[in-house]
């Protein structure tokens, strides 16, 4: 007796196993069961098998993203609460996040006092990009500067460098934070030089461009460095308090109001000028 041909559904799931689609596959008898309860029609039905399948890929991604990245925790977009940050544009972060930038070759920078979420944003662009399979690579300005210095004097700079001009995004966080070295600073300038319209960058700073002298122990160099990265670049600068301290609201305000503030940042929260940024 010749064995009973296979069904259509175990032909589905013969195609999804062969095209190698998991997620696919796992959503199957769920979106089917839906199809034939009339839950769907068939154009969602496909949207929700094809969706399950890049919920999955994406997923993987990002998995293996956070290990060869160095990313240090997880933060997203959805996660972002705009109405505590009203100086941030919505629409300007919303199209960061569509990664045209990353194409372009150009550069992100936040500028801000601590706790405004100039680091989860920057997170949140990176894990957007790594989820659509681009390379990513994430370091502090001081880890930046550490593994540069150390690959120099094991003599392997050149490909250190090599390395952190490759990926498509590069996200240097605190930039004013610790001190750096004059040759801590040259290397890093050497590592944005190789990345300038070659590769995006988004760096983070609780400095305005203006103290970025002080920052780097070099006046001229600070300039040319400045001069490269805002060329082509997007600046969020905000202006806000620490959603760390959101729960100690006097503290946050008095920690929030340095007495350098970022450039642009001379006129705080509240005075009116500001207005126009204001949540609805
Ligand atoms: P910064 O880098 O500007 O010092 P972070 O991005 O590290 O600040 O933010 C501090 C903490 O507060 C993080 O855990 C971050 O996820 C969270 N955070 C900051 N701003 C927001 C916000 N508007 N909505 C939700 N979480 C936020
Ligand atoms: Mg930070």
């Amino acid at each position: 007796m010749r064995p009973a041909a296979p069904s259509l559904r175990d032909r589905l799931r013969a195609q999804l196993a062969d095209l190698k689609m998991p997620g696919a596959l796992e959503a199957l008898d769920t979106i089917l069961a839906a199809l034939d309860g009339g839950a769907l029609q068939a154009p969602a039905a496909l949207e929700a098998l094809l969706g399950a399948q890049i919920a999955l890929r994406n997923n993987r991604r990002l998995q293996a993203a956070m290990r060869s990245s160095r990313l240090p925790v997880v933060k997203t977009l959805a996660d972002f609460d705009f109405s505590f940050q009203p100086s941030i544009k919505r629409e300007q972060i919303d199209s960061l996040h569509t990664l045209g930038f990353i194409e372009r070759k150009e550069n992100v920078i936040f500028l801000g006092p601590p706790g405004v979420g100039k680091t989860h944003l920057a997170i949140s662009l990176a894990i957007a990009a790594a989820e659509s399979g681009r390379r990513v690579y994430y370091g502090t300005l001081a880890d930046l500067i550490a593994s540069l210095e150390e690959a120099q004097l094991a003599g392997h700079l050149a490909h250190r460098l090599k390395t952190l001009v490759f990926p498509s995004l590069l996200v240097v966080d605190e930039i004013g934070y610790l001190p750096i070295t004059r040759t801590g600073a040259m290397l890093f300038f050497q590592l944005m030089s190789r990345r300038y319209e070659r590769a995006a960058t988004v760096l983070t700073s609780n400095k305005g461009f203006d103290e970025w002298g002080g920052i780097f122990g070099d006046d001229v160099m600070a300039a040319a460095l400045i001069d490269r990265l805002v060329h082509h670049c997007h600046i969020v600068n905000i202006r806000g308090n620490s959603f760390r301290l959101r729960h100690h609201q006097e503290l946050g305000r008095a920690l929030g109001s340095p007495r350098h503030p970022p450039a642009g940042t001379a006129q705080r929260r509240s005075r009116s000028p500001e207005k126009e940024h204001q949540a609805p």
